[in-house]
């Protein structure tokens, strides 16, 4: 089978790389021409761990190739994946004007009966205005296009992209039509076959189905974020917590880690954007609107929690920040707490001095006033304190003696909680954790 991808994003290309190793032929057009240059080149734009030599096997064995050229990649494919961005507009709504772009250019490739997924993540009836839209710009010919749409949303995880496309832990497909469904259960064969749960549904209840994992898994974390202030105030101790009631097989030990609050490209946006579609839909989603402003404050509280730690005034400090990304093993900095953090520091007057494994280049292009580092320890170099924000491997094994002879003062902040209290003190530390 041919198919086409149309965007090389996080999402695009780790698809189109997966469905090429289960022996697909892909395309994936992407209207960025450095981005396909480099492609070519066997540069991998993005930071996910395996995917380079994955991209890399696919071109060489002929089942993966990259391209401008959209009309020519759609008008090739059977199958058209659409994976472009889905940002968030200030009042929280869902700016859809790449997915309109491509579903018009899709319109004018049209050339027979094609099935077009939404991949990308939308508000419920997106896909059908994608139909529309297609059909519009198809049907300007006189003649009735031939199609299908269908929504087939991505719940990967940036870091584990690509065991989360190969061995994912469920596929959702919304089709209203059997052609369709056939057609993806057919690309989809390989994970048919090892048996991965299938939730076959209709198109509006796949498309929710994406917001309502995100909104899920963002409540759990705003939940623990909550409690963790509880427990600053009581004495408490969240982790404690945490294992309490995570190991009731109910609740699940997962996203139950205290810390700056979530952030990334997707769950900051998608619950935004499923308040906003719900609203307008008639139907409040209260305890969705409750996570965004907890977590929202989250940020603020962890400036507040940096401040205290340097003595109630940020003016004329310099705080040195360790990680960057929204999370490890990804460079991906869009609506990472580390942005907020920074720019709450520099607000009242602080310094900053950063380092992060692989994000420096992405974050530099949002933060021009950060002295961008070599490593954690020159990031630390006379700070007056050191702040985990991101919790890569490199900063969990720190070497603390040499972390205490950069520093002003011994002071660090773990906002990830990778550390034992105990432990920091007793390497002469003051420590300051979330929730303990
Ligand atoms: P991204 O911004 O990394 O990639 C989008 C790509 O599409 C860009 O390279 C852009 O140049 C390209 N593009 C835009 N318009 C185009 C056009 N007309 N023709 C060809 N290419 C075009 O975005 P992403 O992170 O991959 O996310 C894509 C979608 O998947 C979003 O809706 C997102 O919410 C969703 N999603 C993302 C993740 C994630 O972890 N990043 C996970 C699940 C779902």
């Amino acid at each position: 089978m041919n198919i086409c991808v149309i965007g090389a994003g996080y999402v695009g290309l780790v698809t189109g790389a997966c469905f090429a190793e289960f022996g697909v032929h892909v395309v994936i057009a992407e209207k960025d021409a450095e981005k396909v240059d480099a492609l070519g080149r066997g540069e991998i734009p993005i930071y996910e761990p395996g995917l380079a030599s994955l991209v890399e096997r696919n071109m060489r064995e002929g089942r993966l190739a990259f391209t401008t050229d959209t009309a020519e990649a759609v008008r090739g494919a059977l199958v058209v994946f659409i994976a472009v961005q889905t940002p968030p507009q200030q009042d929280g709504s869902t700016d859809l004007s790449a997915v309109d772009a491509v579903a018009s250019e899709i319109g004018q490739a049209l050339n027979g009966y094609k099935v077009i997924i939404t991949k990308s993540t939308v508000p419920v009836g997106t896909s059908y205005r994608v139909r529309d839209r297609i059909r519009a710009v198809a049907g300007q010919g006189g003649s009735e296009p031939s199609f299908s749409v269908a929504s087939n949303p991505e719940f990967l995880r940036e870091g584990a992209a690509i065991g989360d496309l190969m061995r994912p832990d469920r596929v959702v497909i919304g089709a209203d039509d059997e052609t369709a469904l056939a057609i993806m259960q057919d690309l989809y064969r390989p994970l048919f076959l090892n048996e991965t749960p299938f939730v076959i549904t209709n198109i509006a209840t796949a498309e929710l189905t994406k917001y309502a994992a995100n909104a899920f898994l963002a409540t759990k974390i705003s939940f623990v974020n909550e409690l963790a202030n509880l427990c600053e105030r009581i004495g408490g101790d969240v982790q404690a917590i945490a294992r309490g009631i995570g190991l009731d097989g109910r609740i699940g030990k997962k996203f139950l880690h205290a810390g700056p609050g979530f952030g990334g490209s997707c769950f900051p946006k998608d619950t935004r954007s499923a308040a906003h579609f719900a609203r307008q839909a008639g139907e409040q989603l209260e305890i969705v609107e409750a996570v965004i402003r907890v977590n929202e404050q989250q940020r603020v509280r962890m400036v507040r929690k940096i401040q205290d730690a340097v003595g109630g005034e940020l003016a004329g400090k310099t705080v040195g920040i360790l990680g960057l990304s929204f999370k490890p093993e990804t460079d991906d900095v869009r609506d990472a707490p580390a942005l907020d953090i920074i720019r709450g520091l520099q607000a009242g007057g602080a310094s900053v001095r950063a380092f992060d494994p692989v994000a420096m280049r992405a974050a530099a292009a949002l933060l021009p006033d950060v002295s961008f580092c070599k490593d954690a320890y020159e990031a630390c170099e006379d700070a007056d304190a050191a702040v985990i924000v991101t919790e890569w491997n490199p900063f969990r094994m720190l070497d603390l003696a040499r972390l205490r002879a950069k520093l002003k003062q011994p002071v660090l902040v773990d906002l990830r909680n990778v550390y034992e209290p105990e432990s920091l003190h007793k390497a002469g530390f003051e420590y300051h954790s979330v929730g303990r």
